[in-house]
């Protein structure tokens, strides 16, 4: 295991905003201020990224307007990496490994109950901050790499379903539409 399980005696899940809700399709804003509700926001998140089943969650899933995600997600080596990244920025993809796509399937807590494959290349590298100012650098390959990826294209207003082709887009929100999700959403207005 790579990172620490959160303290699960703090936090309190809430309900996951989906596609369509405004706060999900807008770059959100940078984080500065280091402090008690940051660490009480981080604590939320873990608390309701389990409570859906999921292996990443951004803060705007819960409709909060700030750069923070939070993972507890397995590589394809079967290695767990439990973490959360502030104000996460996307490395280049590192010009001595050879470039390899991963066509998996991806699915987001945001787009419940669809799935659709995606190519993602299979190494992704992220810096930023924890929650108390200290940067950080977390990459990973295969199932975290996409991981990474989609949890930072959400901070930016990016769906997994944006990048697909428009009829892949449309069967994922058929999907969406026909699917009764296992956790609390937010009802759009
Ligand atoms: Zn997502």
């Amino acid at each position: 295991m790579v990172g620490e399980e959160p303290d699960l005696t703090k936090g309190t899940a809430r309900p996951i905003t989906v596609v369509g809700n405004p706060v999900l399709h807008r770059e959100v804003k940078d984080v500065t201020a280091f402090d008690g509700e940051l660490s009480a926001l981080i604590d939320d998140m873990f608390q309701s990224m389990y409570a859906a089943e999921g292996v990443g969650l951004a803060a705007n899933q819960i409709g909060v307007d700030l750069k923070v995600f939070v993972y507890d997600c397995p590589d394809d080596e079967g290695v767990r990496h439990i973490g959360h990244v502030i104000n996460p920025k996307l490395e280049e993809y590192p010009a001595d490994r050879r470039r390899e796509l991963d066509d998996s399937n991806e699915g987001c807590l945001s787009v419940p109950t669809a799935y659709a494959e995606l190519p993602r290349p299979d190494f992704a590298a992220v810096t930023g901050v924890d929650k108390g100012g200290r940067p950080i650098r977390v990459e990973g390959t295969g199932f975290f790499a996409r991981c990474l990826l989609h949890e930072t294209d959400h901070l930016y207003g990016t769906l997994y379903i944006d990048k697909l082709s428009k009829r892949d887009r449309k069967d994922a929100l058929r999907q969406m539409a026909e699917g009764t999700p296992r956790y609390a959403t937010v009802p759009n207005e």
